[in-house]
């Protein structure tokens, strides 16, 4: 395309809030063949909150709240946020918490009040040899429902189930038909659980799904597609997300999402919504054909 064509094009998206940062990522847009999808914070709003909380041990629900809310306290994951809104809620007091550290794709652990507690996934409380068989069938329920569970324990001991909700942008559905219908292939990629990203692959009208992908191999699934011949265009909010970003042939970042994933990123959705994926595609397409 003519330099002209391309400032066209960069104003009319930017017009839509899609601000594409360099002219070739609006030339190459046009020719994206798959789109990954982040789950939470893309699809999702990223705002989960609280919906269960199943004390197993001798706390009560505020009790099991409040520790894992002391814990989460030096964790920014979106996760956190959302057991510390909780306790705050309830007017919880927090303590404090000695040898905080945050396990990547898996939850914290610290200690508490001299226990030593862990929170998170399941696959955090198989690692650390936490029983939790007799509470998997619960979860698992939670998780078809589009919840994500975590654990609780303290000295190796289950104390509580706690799980989370984080509700689909409302325009997650049609953003994603459209791209569908413009003959793409579109794909979901998170760290969080398989029976939760089942739940909400299919409440979004998405058949292809990757779940439990480590922060680390998220840009493994990028160079995969790529090696299938696809073009790949790929669309994140979270630190996770910025090595994928990078290496998409056309990176899209959440506009409300972290800097890193921004900068990382050839395109900012200003407005959030998934809708600016299929508006960049188009206004990309309409360059091109200008040109001819
Ligand atoms: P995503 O951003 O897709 O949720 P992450 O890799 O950040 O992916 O997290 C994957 C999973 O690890 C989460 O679904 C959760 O079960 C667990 N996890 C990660 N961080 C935390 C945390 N701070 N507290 C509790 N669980 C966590
Ligand atoms: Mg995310």
């Amino acid at each position: 395309a003519t330099p002209m064509s391309v400032m066209v094009g960069v104003g009319k998206a930017a017009e839509a809030g899609v601000l594409i940062r360099n002219g070739q990522a609006l030339q190459t847009a046009s020719k994206i063949t798959a789109m990954i999808l982040d789950k939470t914070g893309t699809i999702t709003e990223g705002t989960p909150k609280v919906t269960e909380i199943v004390p197993l041990a001798v706390e009560d629900e505020a009790g099991v709240l409040r520790l894992a809310a002391t814990l989460e306290q030096g964790s920014e994951h979106p996760l956190a946020q959302s057991i510390v809104e909780s306790a705050k809620e309830r007017e919880l007091s927090l303590g404090s918490v000695e040898g905080f550290n945050a396990i990547a794709g898996h939850g914290v652990e610290g200690r508490v009040e001299s226990r030593t507690l862990l929170f998170g996934n399941e696959k955090l409380m198989r690692e650390r040899q936490v029983d939790i068989d007799q509470h998997l069938e619960q979860a698992q329920t939670l998780a078809a429902q589009a919840q994500t569970p975590m654990y609780l324990a303290a000295d190796g001991k289950l104390l509580a189930l706690i799980a989370v909700a984080d509700p689909i942008k409302a325009d997650s559905v049609a953003a994603i038909q459209r791209l569908q219908h413009n003959g793409i292939r579109v794909v979901m990629l998170t760290g969080d659980n398989r029976a939760t990203a089942k739940a909400v692959a299919d409440q979004v009208g998405i058949g292809e799904f990757f779940a439990e992908v480590l922060p680390e191999d998220k840009s493994a699934k990028v160079a995969e597609l790529q090696q299938q011949g696809e073009v790949v265009g790929m669309t994140g909010d979270g630190i996770n997300d910025a090595p994928a970003l990078a290496l998409a042939d056309v990176g899209f970042a959440i506009g409300t999402g972290t800097d890193v994933a921004i900068e990382s990123a050839d395109v900012t959705l200003m407005r959030g919504s998934l809708h600016g994926l299929a508006d960049a595609i188009a206004v990309s397409r309409a360059t091109l054909r200008n040109i001819r």
